[in-house]
């Protein structure tokens, strides 16, 4: 509780009365502390590939007198890794804070969803750490926001390559259902206990129990389901322990009023 009082005086300094207000401040002091809790995991995220992309700089920059061929694009890849890491990071609280402001317009176009699918996944398949399995009608067309359900496929496959290390393949999947259409990312990872899926889109929400082993803020799957309901669609996930997860989104064919 925090308690306030004025005091008010007349005009030769008599005191006259004593005003006092007593205000409830829990939810004002929680949401403080969410704030200062997220600034310190963003610095402490951001941290992280600053500090390997200037370990990566020095190094070029030794090597500007002992130059190291086979070590060079080593420092390289890693240097640009790092700078992804970042821009990946500032990309997620730029998003959000549109979001915040209701500032994310949609811009749309016809385009065939699963050349739109194996394109945005190109860096998955060039890594070689997860086989991408594309399954379904290769002819669907949708009036979407291509740039924007991009960054939402991106987001459920990077998370499929970074919860799923040992998922050997990752299924890309787009189902008609009429006049929707339902696009699923199935890992075979380790899946997601009940009591957490409810909450997997909420703002910040982490369900991983090895917690800063991966690196993430929290904000991908909050994104998605904004970007998602903002073209009338649906976002989920089915998932069990054990059992892998598969994240799906549905979308309007075309609609083209907008
Ligand atoms: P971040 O990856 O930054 O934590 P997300 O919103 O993308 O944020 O994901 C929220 C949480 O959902 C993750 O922290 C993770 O615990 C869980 N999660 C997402 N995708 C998967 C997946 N494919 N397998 C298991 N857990 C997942």
């Amino acid at each position: 509780l925090r308690f306030q009082a004025k005091v008010y005086f007349d005009a030769n300094g008599n005191r006259l009365r004593t005003l006092g207000t007593v205000m409830d401040i829990t939810v004002y002091k929680a949401l403080q502390q969410q704030k200062d809790d997220f600034i310190s995991i963003a610095s402490h995220e951001l941290k992280t590939p600053l500090t390997t992309l200037k370990a990566s700089l020095q190094l070029l920059v030794r090597m500007r007198e002992n130059p190291n061929t086979v070590l060079f694009p080593k420092v390289i890849d890693q240097a640009s890794r790092s700078m992804d890491k970042i821009t990946e990071l500032v990309d997620d609280l730029l998003n959000v804070s549109k979001i915040n402001q209701g500032h994310v317009g949609l811009k749309k176009n016809w385009f065939n969803l699963s050349d739109m699918l194996e394109k945005c996944c190109i860096h998955v398949r060039e890594s070689g750490s997860h086989e991408l399995i594309l399954e379904g009608d290769k002819s669907l067309m949708v009036y979407a926001d291509e740039h924007r359900i991009d960054q939402v496929v991106v987001n459920l496959v990077n998370n499929a390559v970074k919860y799923a290390p040992d998922s050997r393949e990752i299924f890309l999947g787009i189902k008609s259902l009429g006049e929707m259409v339902k696009v699923s990312v199935r890992d075979n990872g380790p899946g997601i206990p009940a009591d957490k899926l409810p909450h997997l889109f909420d703002r910040y929400f982490r369900a991983d129990e090895r917690g800063t082993q991966v690196s993430g803020l929290g904000l991908g799957l909050f994104i998605c389901a904004d970007i998602v309901q903002r073209h009338g669609g649906e976002i989920g996930v089915e998932s069990e322990p054990g059992q892998g997860s598969n994240f799906y989104f549905t979308l309007p064919l075309g609609e083209k009023e907008e």
